[in-house]
Order: structure tokens, then sequence, then C-alpha cells
């Protein structure tokens, strides 16, 4: 009944701060479940090669198949997963999945390409977590080459340190390393010079909407400066073909973004890679 605005938003702001604690504990008391039910589903995002003009590599990016609301994104659940802890099981789940279908693509004969999978900084706390994806791997007797790391800038961030040794153990193995949304939050250039990672991949915000001139001089500055350090890079989040153009004059080296494809099932990506069902059939 108060006339003043400021009582009602009073109001509608903790309704919604309810509605996020109900269904943040809704989702925390499913988790368990929805892992052993294999409820989490692998989509994969192609990667094109700008020279070659073809699918060069692609992203494991996962899905929440939840019985009771069906398809449920990352942006919803991950956060959560990240506070509670599982996210450390989900990521392991992941790799496996994709350690799983890659040892299904080189059974069946067909020539596979390298998948990247994102790694949580909630690792940080286990200092030992890469002895258990090297444990996984080898169950699956994957040549290296064909997996991938995502580190974030946030894991930059938190433990410089704990992130060297990170990527020294990724290498080790002999997986490649990759710097995910790179340029999208408290990045600073330095950190370059201590974090020798093999791929950067430019965060899509510097590919929303129309790209400035003076965005472009940017985005080449930092593909050159790439190159300089050895690094390959992958334009991210990329929705406009005439950004396809001028990143292929920079010498971007692959594109992954809905202009050329969005995340799809793994049956639908062997489609677009091996042709028609033919990852599917008998050898
Ligand atoms: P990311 O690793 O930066 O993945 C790229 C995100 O950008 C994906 O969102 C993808 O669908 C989206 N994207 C790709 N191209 C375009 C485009 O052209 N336009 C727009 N608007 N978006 C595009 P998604 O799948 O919702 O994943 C969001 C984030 O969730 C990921 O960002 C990653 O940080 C996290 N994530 C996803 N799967 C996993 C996982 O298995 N483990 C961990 N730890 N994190 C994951
Ligand atoms: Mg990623
Ligand atoms: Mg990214
Ligand atoms: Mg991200």
């Amino acid at each position: 009944k108060d006339s003043s605005g400021r009582f009602v938003s009073r109001v509608f702001y903790s309704d919604l701060e309810r509605l996020r604690m109900v269904r943040e504990k809704e989702i925390s008391d499913k988790m368990e479940q929805a892992l052993k039910n294999r409820e989490f589903v692998v989509y994969l995002q192609p990667k094109y090669e700008l020279e070659h003009d073809s699918i060069a590599g692609a992203e494991a990016l996962v899905r929440w198949d939840d019985p009771e609301k069906g398809m449920v994104f990352p942006g919803e659940f991950i956060p959560v997963l990240e506070r509670n802890g599982y996210i450390v099981e989900l990521d392991f789940y992941v790799f496996e999945e994709i350690c799983r279908m890659l040892r299904r693509w080189i059974d069946s004969g067909e020539k596979p390409v390298p998948v990247s999978v994102n790694l949580s900084r909630a690792h940080l706390k286990h200092p030992d977590f890469m002895e258990r994806f090297r444990r996984v791997w080898e169950k699956y007797n994957i040549p290296a080459d064909l997996l991938e790391i995502e580190l974030t800038e946030t894991l930059v961030f938190e433990n410089i340190e704990a992130l060297i040794s990170i990527i020294d153990q990724i290498h080790q193995i002999g997986f490649t390393c990759s710097l995910d949304d790179f340029g999208s939050g408290y990045s600073s250039l330095n950190m370059l010079k201590d974090v020798p990672v093999d791929v950067l991949k430019l965060d899509r915000a510097f590919f929303r909407g129309e790209i400035s001139e003076r965005g472009k001089r940017v985005v080449e500055g930092v593909i050159d400066l790439s190159k300089k350090l050895g690094m390959g890079t992958v334009a991210e989040g990329v929705e406009h073909i005439g950004q396809v153009e001028f990143l292929r004059k920079a010498h971007c080296d692959m594109v992954q973004g809905f202009v050329f494809s969005k995340p799809v099932s793994t049956a639908e990506f062997e489609k677009l890679i091996f042709g028609r069902e033919s990852a599917d059939k008998e050898p």
C-alpha cells in the first residue's frame, strides 16, 4: 500500500532472490542423482579452420537433460555446481565421455578431430587432479594431441603458480592447452608472459554486434601477438560472415561461432564431419 516504488521493488527483489535460492537448492539436491543417471549430455561446437575451410576441432559443452525441465544450459547450473563442488565430478564425467567418443571414432576407422573440454577453477583445490585426468585418458588409449584443456582467466587471476603447474602437467601428458575467454574480464596482457598456453581463445565480447575499426585493430594486434608467442588463435562467438572475412585477413586460425554452427549433439557432429551416419555404421 506504500505509495513509493521502493517498497514494491524491494518485494520484487526478495521474491526473485527467493526464487533463485529455491532453484539453487533444487539443482543442488538433484545433482547427485543427475550424475548417477547420466542426465548430463555433452554437445559439440565445431571449430572451423579458416585456411582449409574445414572443421578442424570441437569444444565439448555440457547440457543437463533434466527429466522434469528439459534441456538446461550451463549458465544455470554450473555456478551452482561451482559452489557445492560437484563441478569437479562433472568435468571428469565430460572428459571421460569425450575419451569414450574419440575411442569410438578411432575404432570405426574415422579420422578424429581434436576436442577441447573446459576446466573449472574448483579443481585448484585438488592439486593432484591432473593425475586423475591422466588415468581416465590412459584407460581409453587416445593420442594425446586429440585432447585439449581450456583454462579460463579466472583461474589465472586466483593463483598464478597453481595455474602454471597445471599447464606443466597438461604439457607433460601431451594435451593441448588453451586460454578461454581471453579479453573478457580482468585479463592483463602481462600475464601472457607467464602463462605458456598453446592456444588463445578470443572472447566473444570482441565480436558482439558490428566490430568497429578500432575493435578490428585490437583483434589484429592480439592475433599478431599470439603468433609471436607461438600460439594458435580461435575467435569465439562469431555470428556474422563479415567478421569471418575480417578474421581470415587477420590470419586468425579458427572460428567457433553460430555463423558456422551452434553446439550440436555428438550424432549431429558425426554427420557433419564424417558424412551421413558413417560413424554409426558397422566397421
Ligand atoms: P565457453 O567455454 O566460453 O563456451 C562458449 C560458449 O559460447 C558456449 O555457451 C557456446 O554455446 C556459446 N557460443 C558459441 N558461439 C556463439 C555465438 O556465435 N553467439 C553466442 N551468443 N554464443 C555462442 P554454453 O554452451 O552455454 O556454455 C557456457 C559456459 O559454460 C562455457 O563458456 C563454459 O565456461 C561453461 N561450460 C560448458 N560446459 C562445461 C563443462 O563441461 N565444464 C565446465 N567447467 N564448464 C563448462
Ligand atoms: Mg570454453
Ligand atoms: Mg569461451
Ligand atoms: Mg567461459
